[in-house]
């Protein structure tokens, strides 16, 4: 990083987290490019956002041809791309109504919001949602409120209340975390930031089977699983499950800041004022949130992902005894796997010099997310530079 960056971003940028030393320029397909020229094979992928890779075309045209038709024209107007977008967001995903945001926490604010006002409706009032321990729902006071990460429960109190944790995967404690006030139940259907921890099978249905038998709405962040990542469009149908409520943001844009909450016919509840915001249903947004799409089921991307990431956990299952990494596990492009040490940062610090992005959601985990797009021609170069790096840290 050039002195002139440094000091800037030690001394103009609110701190609210520790990055490396480098600026990021341009990027193309699975390659990014700081401002030195030095090249970056980015299995991280705008954290699991780039689904089409770096700069797609696809996303370069859908915003030039929007941006010269119409930016923005109030969210108190229908637009046309909103309309057209919304057509197909709901085809393709079975839901029948969908509400569009900027961001993965104000959609799930607007899953919480929907939630509540079922319970008041039709529930005397509930308005409990149950959560699980690890979650992740994003940054708002609410959503942080419906997280079960390690010490945020100490954070920013007092939080929103009505958030109930309970573990994940056990649907006893499930049912003990009832009350006569529960309107929902909330969970990701493989928790990522938690380290890619999947829902079981028979858990999700007897959920599913738990929730209709008290009324309950059964709520699927599918943020970082929703739009192919998985496998399938929908991590929702590996259970053969069908939530009330999923909330998708992350890929759907493909970098874009998008979001949505789909939900069903009978829970086209809202009053009017309930639920709104600035740039819901923004245009340019409308317009790449389309294209992306469009481009996800034209190239059959959630069945390549599905491909491709079994071709990563054979290749990673190879050099697994060598450095005693356990646990390889995920589903799709969802992918991440153990180490015998808590060395995550270490790791993530010597690839980033050797020209890899990774991540590490916990220090004994690293986890990989590239674009849906990812090649094997580009997973054996991970392989390659990810087996060098692991001779360093861990020998
Ligand atoms: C990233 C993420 C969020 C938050 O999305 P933002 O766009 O950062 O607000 C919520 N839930 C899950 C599962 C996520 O992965």
């Amino acid at each position: 990083m050039s002195n002139d960056y440094s000091i800037i971003a030690n001394q103009s940028i609110l701190f609210t987290a520790i990055r490396p030393e480098i600026v990021f320029e341009c990027g193309k397909g699975m390659y990014i490019y700081d401002i030195d020229g030095k090249r970056y094979l980015d299995f991280v992928g705008g954290w699991a956002v780039n689904c089409l890779g770096h700069s797609p075309a696809a996303i370069k045209k859908a915003l030039t041809k929007q941006a010269g038709l119409l930016v923005n024209a109030s969210p108190s107007y229908y637009n046309k791309p909103m309309l057209e977008y919304a057509k197909l967001l709901t085809e393709a995903t079975g839901f029948s109504r969908v509400f569009f945001a900027s961001t993965g926490a104000e959609a799930n604010e607007g899953a919480f919001k929907l939630a509540r006002k079922y319970g008041t409706k039709f529930k005397n009032g509930a308005y409990e949602i149950i959560t699980f321990n690890q979650a992740f729902h994003g940054r708002t006071l609410a959503a942080m409120s419906a997280c079960g990460k390690e010490g945020w429960d100490r954070l920013f109190e007092p939080k929103v209340p009505g958030f109930i944790k309970v573990p994940f995967n056990d649907i006893a404690a499930v049912r003990d975390g009832f009350t006569p006030k529960t309107c929902a139940v909330m969970l990701e259907p493989i928790q990522g930031e938690g380290g890619v921890i999947e829902a079981e099978t028979s858990f999700v249905q007897e959920l599913r089977q738990l929730c209709d038998e008290h009324g309950l709405l059964l709520i699927f962040d599918e943020i970082q699983t929703g739009l192919g990542r998985t496998g399938k469009l929908l991590a929702c149908e590996h259970y053969g499950v069908r939530p009330d409520i999923i909330t998708l943001a992350k890929g759907i844009g493909g970098g874009f800041p998008l979001a949505a909450m789909l939900t069903t016919e009978e829970l086209n509840i809202f009053d009017p004022g309930d639920q709104g915001g600035t740039y819901s249903s923004q245009p340019l947004a409308m317009a790449v949130g389309m294209a992306v799409l469009n481009e996800i089921i034209a190239l059959d991307l959630p069945e390549k992902a599905g491909q491709m990431g079994a071709y990563l956990i054979d290749r990673l299952s190879e050099i697994k005894g060598r450095f005693g990494l356990s646990n390889i596990r995920g589903k799709g492009l969802l992918i991440a796997f153990d180490l015998p040490e808590a060395k995550g940062k270490a790791i993530v610090d010597t690839a980033l010099n050797k020209g890899l992005l990774i991540n590490s959601p916990r220090p004994n985990i690293i986890r990989l997310m590239p674009a849906l797009t990812v090649t094997e021609k580009e997973i054996d170069q991970m392989i390659r530079i990810l087996t060098k790096v692991l001779k360093k840290a861990i020998g």
